[in-house]
């Protein structure tokens, strides 16, 4: 009969070996990645949390997926990042990237979800829109709303409503500081915190 850290050892050998056959089998297992794998010592407090704002910004993240699909019937791409799915490309994607200034965009994001036009395309402009998703987690179902009124204040008072929103700047702020980091690893953890 094994000792006790024997079993324990053996059932943890299990525990692995279940969750990575796991993984292989459905494409959502990186959602959990944050919170599972990547931060073994997360404590309780802060998985509520994570749970917390993914729930708070599921309405959002719905528009966002739904957005997403018509993205994907139309030939676009999707992929995790970071407990993010980033929908790009296809005729949606090279559409949004013809159209006019200031109507196009290279990257849209709605809840957990980023809408982009390239795959290149999201890699530069990740950190800003992971800046604008947890804008998300902290606004719920109130961002939209409440970007759309910072963009009308300003365009009231004469400033571009994009560059001089509140949310904006924040992200622009946020983004310039991160790209500014030397050490590479700093940044990469700096776009999976959320
Ligand atoms: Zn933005």
């Amino acid at each position: 009969m094994p000792g006790k850290a024997q079993t324990r050892s053996r059932m943890g050998y299990t525990a692995r070996g279940c969750n990575a056959a796991w993984r292989k089998k459905t494409p959502f297992h990186v959602l959990l990645i944050p919170v599972r794998d990547t931060k073994p010592h997360m404590s309780t407090l802060r998985i509520a949390s994570r749970l917390i704002a993914y729930t708070w910004a599921a309405p959002n993240t719905a528009l966002g997926a739904l957005a997403g699909l018509a993205m994907l019937c139309l030939g676009g791409r999707l992929r995790f990042v970071a407990g993010v799915a980033e929908f790009h490309g296809g005729w949606a994607g090279r559409l949004i990237a013809a159209l006019p200034r200031p109507i196009c965009f290279g990257a849209m994001t709605l809840g957990h979800v980023i809408l982009g036009t390239s795959g290149n395309g999201l890699a530069v402009l990740r950190e800003h829109e992971h800046v604008h998703v947890r804008q998300y987690e902290q606004w719920g179902m109130f961002f939209l709303p409440a970007y759309a009124l910072s963009s009308v204040w300003q365009v009231m008072h004469g400033r571009c409503g994009y560059r001089s929103n509140f949310f904006e700047r924040q992200a622009y702020a946020v983004e310039a500081r991160q790209k500014s980091q030397p050490d590479p690893s700093f940044r990469r953890a700096a776009v999976g915190h959320r």
